[in-house]
């Protein structure tokens, strides 16, 4: 038997309306605070992630989906969002849209990871990207957006982590300080770890492994060399942050997986224990020079992206308050050509209609039409068919009445 790739999986009929829901939720986030939907093909040239996630990030340097086209172009599933949000930005000239630009896109991403809970291979982020606003106004409206959907959706015991990173002109004298910590626990970091510490020391902070997690919580932290607008910066997200009154901590040890972050990020984890150990819910920060190293105008953005799966799971109890309108019963073969009839006609007019394929017996029929969550059924039988009449009866309080054919297929 053929199955899915280890990682991936269907979303079942039963669970699609968790999925719509969320979805729902979001959308309407989303129109309050004006952003409007992007949607970017699932596959792009290769070149796009290296160039805009960077050489040296997880995502890059081992989870991706990676072959080539018939002419021999790389081409990689997207493992992310924001990269290919950019590039549409950028070809289409969405930033003539001037002053500014608020897009989110909900999709599936690919990352080959090890698939365990919360984690998988093929998965879907639901996220934002706001271009051209370099004021702290726009990281907390984004904070404030993000808190919005969890509060919609009724999720507790989540908590912000937010911190800045510096920009271009402080984080190197932090990095310095970082790599040279660093360099005296050498011995004690995993693999990967010294490797990073030359291309990328600030990743060691992210890194999952409990040796390397210990040293960090002794490191350098970043605010003791941030530049004056950083800080300010900061101060300034964090007086908004206070206005909207969300649970948040600031972590100087939060620096997300991209290359291309300045001053301010932020993690979602959810700290109920539901999620174990991939209990980050969300991740985004802001983030300046990715939209001109992909030969874009200097533009100036910050985004986030939501985990759908780990969400999903935070909504367990969500009823599946499923349910159809009509379910039409044609008592034999001779009321199918009426049963069809006055299902076509009650579906025009906008309810949701089944009909009962099989003449089978009357039992097994009302077993089908309560399964289906039926308000109403309509039955037809030879007696009906020929006085042009149909018996409807109401699920919930069993009454029955005699319609008349003719005054529904009108
Ligand atoms: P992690 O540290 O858990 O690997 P990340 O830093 O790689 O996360 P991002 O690239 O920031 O994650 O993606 C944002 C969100 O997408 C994460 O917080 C998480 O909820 C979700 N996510 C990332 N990778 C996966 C995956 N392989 N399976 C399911 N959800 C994922
Ligand atoms: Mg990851």
């Amino acid at each position: 038997m053929l199955k899915t790739i280890a990682g991936m999986k269907d979303i079942l009929p039963s669970e699609i309306s968790q999925w719509h829901y969320v979805e729902k939720i979001c959308m309407e986030v989303f129109k309050n605070f004006n952003y409007k939907e992007i949607r970017t093909p699932i596959l792009e040239m290769t070149a796009l992630f290296k160039r805009g996630v960077g050489e040296t990030t997880d995502i890059v340097e081992k989870e991706m989906y990676t072959f080539e086209d018939r002419d021999k172009t790389s081409l990689s599933l997207r493992p992310e969002g924001t990269a290919p949000v950019v590039r549409a930005y950028i070809q289409n000239k969405l930033f003539n849209d001037q002053p500014v630009t608020k897009l989110y896109y909900m999709g599936e991403m690919y990352r080959h990871e090890r698939p365990q809970k919360g984690r998988y291979r093929a998965f879907h982020q639901i996220g934002a990207e706001y271009f051209g606003a370099t004021s702290p106004l726009a990281d907390a409206e984004i904070i404030s957006l993000i808190s919005e959907i969890l509060n919609r959706l009724d999720i507790k015991s989540y908590v912000f982590y937010i911190n800045t990173i510096g920009c271009q002109e402080c984080r190197p004298k932090y990095k310095e300080a970082l790599k040279n910590y660093f360099s005296n626990h050498f011995d004690n970091l995993c693999e990967h770890c010294q490797k990073r510490l030359d291309t990328n020391p600030l990743r060691v902070l992210d890194c999952k492994n409990s040796k390397c997690k210990e040293i960090a919580e002794s490191s350098p932290i970043i605010i003791d060399y941030v530049c004056d607008t950083c800080k300010t910066h900061h101060e300034e997200l964090i007086k908004l942050v206070d206005f909207i009154k969300i649970p948040y901590k600031i972590d100087y040890r939060i620096v997300r997986g991209l290359d291309y972050y300045v001053r301010t990020t932020f993690e979602v984890k959810e700290e109920g224990g539901i999620l174990g150990a991939q209990n980050t819910i969300l991740g985004g920060g802001r983030y300046n020079g990715l939209v001109s190293q992909l030969d874009g105008p200097e533009t100036e953005a910050i985004g986030f992206a939501i985990g759908v799966e780990r969400l999903l799971y935070l909504l367990e109890n969500i009823s599946n308050s499923e349910y159809i309108d009509y379910v039409v019963i044609p008592l034999g073969k001779e009321q199918i050509d009426m049963a069809f009839k006055i299902a076509t006609s009650l579906r025009i007019k906008g309810f949701s209609v089944d009909i009962d394929p099989r003449s089978g017996s009357l039992k097994s029929q009302m077993r089908w039409a309560n399964k289906l969550g039926a308000k109403s059924v309509i039955l037809i039988g030879e007696n009906e068919l020929k006085n042009s009449s149909y018996i409807e009866k109401n699920m919930e309080t069993s009454e029955q009445k005699v319609c008349s054919i003719n005054d529904v297929l009108n």
